[in-house]
């Protein structure tokens, strides 16, 4: 037997129509198989799902019609077959698959367009899901991230032993930040209000003035948001760097080597 007559058979076997022998034959077939096995799997999954789903419903008149007409077309042909044979014999053998096949076809054919459909559905429901599932598992992790992040922050400021204060270098602004060093540590909390909000061109640069003439080294760069609120943390500040303040300009996006904007704000430590 060819794959498609196994499928044909798997089909009929869904809704219980295959003999004892064929069913054998079919299992057999399936244990080498994989492609009529998910066939087998698939229309007894539709014949199930049809099962216990699907209510009860009059087929459409001319359907039955139809259905009846060629099955009585088929069991004639067979017992002309069978007459012309003169094998009673071959024509129950014949006859009975014939009206098998038939109401096999046009109920799986019913069932199966209608399980497919509904099979459909619940996988574009699960895709959903599993979709909605990973954003969820992404925010946690988010949430996570911002929690150790506090976490961290406020442990630098508990641990802070030397304070001061960022201020506006011109008067036409309220902008100023606080700034706590754990100088132990050598880490410290900056936080920044009433900064303009920075666009997609540009980025907050802090820098560090050192305390022996040469030149600000970088302390990274930061964002402000639409309060006008911003934080930074610095973490392994440079040991052997004199920290004499802090300065914070406007430069492109990500920063640059060298201060090239007008500082906005700046303090002594
Ligand atoms: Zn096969």
């Amino acid at each position: 037997m060819m794959h498609e007559e196994y499928e044909e058979l798997a089909a009929l076997e869904a809704i219980g129509g295959v003999t004892d022998e064929e069913s054998r034959r079919l299992e057999e077939h399936c244990k080498g198989c994989s492609s009529c096995r998910h066939a087998l799997d698939d229309y007894r999954e539709a014949a199930a799902g049809l099962a216990i789903a699907l209510p009860p419903v009059s087929p459409r008149r001319d359907a039955r019609d139809s259905l009846l007409i060629q099955i009585q077309t088929e069991a004639v042909a067979d017992s002309r077959v069978a007459e012309a044979t003169e094998d009673a014999a071959a024509m129950r053998r014949r006859t009975i698959p014939s009206w098998w096949s038939a109401a096999a076809a046009v109920l799986f054919l019913a069932l199966f367009g209608w399980s497919e459909l509904r099979l459909r559905a619940l996988r574009e429901e699960l895709t959903l899901l599993e979709t909605e599932k990973n954003a969820v598992i992404t925010e946690n992790m988010r949430l996570g991230n911002d929690v150790q992040a506090a976490r961290s922050r406020l442990d630098t400021i508990r641990s802070a032993n030397q304070l001061f204060r960022l201020a506006a270098s011109t008067s036409s602004t309220a902008a100023s930040a606080n700034v706590f060093m754990d100088a132990t540590h050598r880490r410290a909390v900056i936080v920044f209000t009433d900064l303009e909000q920075n666009d997609e061109a540009h980025s907050y640069q802090l820098w560090i003035i050192r305390g022996d003439m040469k030149p600000p080294m970088s302390a990274g760069v930061f964002d402000v948001d639409a309060d006008g609120g911003g934080e930074v943390e610095l973490h392994d500040m440079p040991v052997d760097v004199p920290i004499a303040g802090l300065a914070v300009t406007l430069e492109p996006r990500g920063g640059l080597s060298a201060p090239s904007g007008a500082v906005l704000l700046q303090g002594k430590a």
